[in-house]
């Protein structure tokens, strides 16, 4: 948990967001500035700022990570659909606390 971070106060509700996957891990959320009709965020609920920071430990969480990601995909009836990680700023990273995107084709 950081203080400073938005997904980490989305976690913790206090920042409010549409919630359409929640575990002991992971939480996924809609995008507030979609860039597809669907635009979704998952994220692991311990802070971790960038996919550089990963350690061994984490793998697990990792994979449940992407594991929500396809809950939510199925959910949201999408059989295709982009999956995305941003790392570092050069490369479009505006929230250090890890994100994938789960964006529609549309
Ligand atoms: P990045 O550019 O870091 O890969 O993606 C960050 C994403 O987080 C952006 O698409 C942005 O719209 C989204 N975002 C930033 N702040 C908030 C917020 O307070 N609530 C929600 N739901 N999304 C946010
Ligand atoms: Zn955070």
């Amino acid at each position: 948990m950081s203080n400073e971070c938005v997904f980490c106060k989305i976690i913790n509700k206090q920042i409010p967001s549409k919630i359409e996957f929640e575990s002991e891990t992971c939480l996924a959320f809609h995008d507030i500035n979609p860039r597809a009709k669907i635009h979704v965020l998952v994220i692991p609920k311990k802070h971790i700022p960038t996919v550089n920071d990963l350690t061994d430990d984490d793998s697990d969480n990792m994979g449940a990570l992407i594991m929500a990601a396809r809950s939510v995909a199925k959910k949201l009836n999408m059989d295709s659909y982009r999956l995305l990680i941003s790392v570092g700023k050069q490369a479009g990273q505006e929230v250090f606390h890890i994100h994938m995107h789960v964006m529609s084709p549309d």
